[in-house]
């Protein structure tokens, strides 16, 4: 097959699963009169709160702004600093920058592509009030030596668990430990293992923060008896519909099952591409965490340096072909707002390295074998003819 065939129908990088039986839930919910938060957002929050081991859930309109909530509760605010990845979407370092407190990048361990748990501990200073690990691509940071740092020192931890629905670490599901009062944020952005159209949820401690979860989420309001109503924090507008709130649990319903498709597709990428022929293209394979991964995506690292093809290349003639891919993601402290505010090129290498040239190929639960052959051969095709 020639990398330029057209003749394949297209292959997204990524597509959502939305069942007959959630349309069908949607339209019921249209009908009923009550499309805004009410009884969908309450049943989607007590299974999320099931699945994390009985833990308080609440549901937000976006999982950016979960994160945010997560810091105004625990505390972070002006002068404060919350220790972070640079390899993540922008969205983790933003949240910090929105409550007035300096994200304080570490660099990334090249091979699982999160934050380096060594480099932490330097970075702390009296100032740190938190950490926000990614589990980048769904493969979550050692949980053990994370929650070892924070409670040596103190911190609070927010995982950023956007890409992380269904990975596990020791067993647990990520989400239901809190080892040292932690709060993980998942994303249900279309693109993410599971979806409410836009949303996100916060597994918190306890029914305190619950509380005051729920006043950050609308105006900082509160309402007593009939007729009361008061506010002591500024909240905002971050409350999901009841709509996206039953996509989401129709989507709930099949976790497992997207992640095991997923999983499945992702051994086989490893069958094709740890291949004698394939490791000849030299690329960067993710780790081949089957227990704890949720394979939210499968990226590949590209080579670099003379006669190299670089990865706008490779995405264009991958295009030609019909074949869908992204990339996930350029570092942030190289984003013009973040140099504005002092990061300059250098300052992370692997980070640096890695965003440059990784590579997000096809990763769906509809997807099948054929296409993920189709995608290394096609591959195997442009990097071989440079
Ligand atoms: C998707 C994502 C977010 C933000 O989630 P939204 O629902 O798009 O606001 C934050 N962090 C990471 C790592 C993500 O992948």
């Amino acid at each position: 097959m020639s990398p330029t065939d057209d003749t394949k129908p297209f292959l997204p990088f990524t597509r959502p699963d939305i069942d007959e039986e959630t349309i069908a839930g949607v339209a019921d919910v249209l009908r009923s009169g009550w499309i805004t938060s009410g009884p969908q957002v309450k049943a989607f929050e007590a299974t999320l709160s099931q699945l994390f081991g009985g833990r308080p859930v609440r549901a937000f309109n976006s999982g950016t702004c979960t994160m945010e909530i997560a810091l105004r509760i625990a505390g972070v605010g002006e002068g404060d600093e919350v220790i972070t990845t640079p390899l993540s979407w922008i969205a983790t370092s933003n949240v910090v920058l929105e409550t007035g407190a300096s994200p304080v990048f570490m660099d990334i361990d090249p091979v699982t592509r999160n934050i380096d748990l060594e480099k932490i501990e330097a970075a702390i200073t009296p100032r740190t009030k938190a950490i926000i690990p990614v589990d980048l691509a769904g493969l979550p940071v050692d949980r053990d030596r994370l929650h070892a740092i924070a409670q040596k020192h103190n911190l609070r931890v927010v995982e950023d668990a956007a890409q992380a629905a269904g990975s596990k670490w020791r067993g647990n599901l990520i989400g239901t430990k809190a080892a040292s009062r932690d709060f993980a944020s998942f994303s249900f952005h279309p693109n993410k293992n599971i979806t409410s159209i836009e949303g996100g949820c916060l597994v918190l401690n306890d029914e305190r923060e619950a509380a005051l979860a729920e006043q950050y989420r609308l105006q900082g309001v509160v309402r007593t008896g009939f007729d009361g109503m008061d506010a002591e924090v500024l909240g905002g507008k971050f409350n999901l519909t009841d709509v996206a709130a039953r996509v989401g649990l129709g989507q709930l319903r099949r976790l497992d099952e997207f992640n095991a498709k997923r999983r499945a597709l992702a051994q086989h990428y490893f069958k094709l591409l740890d291949a004698p022929a394939a490791r000849a293209l030299n690329l960067g394979l993710p780790p081949a965490d089957f227990e704890n991964s949720n394979w939210h995506m499968f990226q590949v690292v590209l080579p670099e340096g003379p006669g190299c093809l670089t990865r706008a290349q490779v995405m264009e003639k991958m295009r030609a072909a019909n074949i869908g891919t992204g990339v996930h993601y350029p570092p942030i402290h190289l984003f013009t707002l973040y140099r504005n505010l002092g990061w300059k090129p250098g300052d992370f290498p692997n980070a640096e390295r890695i965003g440059r040239t990784i590579l997000t190929l096809p990763l769906f639960p509809a997807m099948t074998a054929d296409d993920v052959g189709r995608v290394v051969a096609t591959l195997g095709e442009i990097l071989q003819k440079k």
